[in-house]
């Protein structure tokens, strides 16, 4: 016979014993039903431009409400400066100078383009349909518009969008390789990537699922609907943002209303800084120096919010240094995915970070522009060794020795202090000595020259899509 306060004590050491095989049979549970993931990302949007990263006038009550309910990551950083390669770098968890996806004179394709993001990639769609997710794409792809290039050879099961910058003609809308819209009606074209989502959303409810949602907007021409555009203190620019900011309430509404809210990670970020040279029409990098095309903090950092209620704890703030490049090994880690062993990745799991449970991996930020290194991050210490103005400087301007910026104390980058920190460069240069021993930099796809014959087929670009034929638009009334 056991006395009762002994077979208490049993009782408390048998639960002991078994508290690894709970928190092994919650992990096992996990993996049997992983998270969907939902990744929505804005199109030069500025580090400064939501109320929830210190926006004075535009409105952003969703994405402030996200970030009450998630996480806002204020030191995440994309992997290049313009749209084209910082895509290639989300997608692939890899620096685009190692899959051929930047360039020196082209920095982005064009409607001319011949090149695009290899098949051989793998992408988080790929990842993620071959553990059974349904993957569509929804929005600006950007990584080539020719049908070998195209969002469904790249591990998505659909494709509905303008299938690079909203300012390239022809802007057409496609859905899979087929132009549907020829020009696209931009003023509703955020409504319509919404209604697009919400329904992709709808129809996967009972199975896993992954939404790649990048939008078009707020790049130049900016365009919003009525409900928008005329409503913003900050006038047309605010308005686009606002209704950017409605598509995300929207999409986290229908995860709410179908309780898929504990079940999905949201992720929220923007691919490249501020466009400063469209000046009213650009956005705001907030305290962070230069934008769009430069290396300077406010091309490449991104207002970032992670959402997964439940999992992600409520209200956090992370400055613990990520880039979009860790979104492949931290879906991989989060879904039980192989990652590719085949091939150098610049990716780190930021599972810890985005739990609340320890740092972050990531101790070191390279900045590409184009295919040179401009500037290295280790711990909260930056080195440019060149710097290029936005756009429009023709040449980059050298450093030797660097400028050296301590980034967690003088954030704007205002203040050199190369001359009383010799030892900090020297592991600064030590870190960019060790990437490029082991760079194999394949040729530039955007750098694919055209010759006499391609250039002819080339200029036809908008050929160059499958098109409805005519009873076809008839019969849909267009
Ligand atoms: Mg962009």
């Amino acid at each position: 016979m056991i006395h009762a306060s002994a077979s208490r004590r049993v009782g408390f050491l048998l639960a002991l014993l078994c508290c690894p095989l709970v928190a092994a049979a919650a992990d096992e549970e996990k993996k049997a039903d992983p998270p969907n993931i939902v990744i929505l990302f804005a199109d030069d949007l500025g580090y400064g431009d939501l109320g929830c990263f210190g926006h004075p006038t535009i409105a952003t009550p969703n994405l402030d409400r996200m970030a009450r309910e998630g996480l806002r990551l204020t030191q995440f950083y994309v992997a290049e400066c313009v749209c084209t390669p910082s895509r290639a770098a989300l997608l692939t968890g890899r620096l685009p100078i190692r899959n051929g996806m930047c360039s020196d004179t082209k920095r982005v394709l064009f409607t001319d383009s011949l090149g695009g993001l290899p098949e051989g990639e793998i992408t988080i769609a790929d990842t993620l349909k071959g553990k059974g997710y349904a993957t569509a794409c929804v929005g600006k792809w950007h990584l080539g518009h020719l049908p070998q290039f195209l969002p469904t050879r790249q591990g998505f099961d659909s494709y509905y969008g303008i299938p690079y910058s909203n300012d390239m003609k022809p802007t057409v809308l496609l859905r899979g390789a087929t132009v549907i819209e020829d020009p696209a009606d931009q003023t509703t074209l955020t409504k319509r990537y919404t209604a697009e989502a919400v329904s992709f959303i709808r129809q996967n409810r009972d199975q896993p699922f992954f939404l790649y949602m990048p939008h078009n907007f707020p790049h130049v021409p900016l365009f919003a609907s009525d409900d928008f555009k005329d409503k913003s203190l900050r006038g047309l620019y605010g308005g686009v943002v606002e209704e950017l900011d409605w598509s995300v309430g929207q999409v986290l509404d229908t995860l709410r209303e179908l309780e898929l809210d504990k079940k999905t990670l949201v992720f929220f970020t923007s691919d490249n800084g501020p466009w400063l040279i469209k000046n009213r029409n650009g956005g705001s990098a907030g305290l962070l120096r230069g934008g769009k095309g430069s290396t300077w903090e406010g091309g490449m950092r991104e207002p970032t919010i992670a959402w997964w209620p439940g999992t992600i704890p409520a209200g956090g703030v992370s400055r613990e240094l990520g880039c979009t490049t860790d979104l492949l090994a931290t879906i991989s880690a989060l879904v039980d995915a192989p990652l590719p062993d085949d091939r150098v990745l610049d990716s780190y799991d930021l599972g810890p970070v985005l739990l609340g449970k320890g740092e972050s991996p990531r101790k070191s930020m390279l900045y590409y522009r184009g295919r040179k290194l401009m500037a290295a991050r280790l711990g909260p210490w930056k080195a440019h060794f060149m710097t290029q103005a936005g756009y429009r400087q023709a040449n980059p301007e050298v450093h030797d020795p660097p400028l050296l910026f301590h980034l967690e104390h003088d954030p704007s980058e205002k203040y050199n202090v190369a001359k009383d920190h010799p030892d900090v460069i020297a592991d600064i240069r030590k870190l960019v000595s060790e990437h490029e021993a082991n760079l194999n930099a394949p040729p530039s796809q955007m750098e694919i020259r055209q010759t006499g014959s391609t250039r002819a087929s080339a200029n036809r670009g908008s050929r160059r899509f499958t098109r409805r034929t005519s009873s076809e638009r008839a019969a849909r009334g267009k």
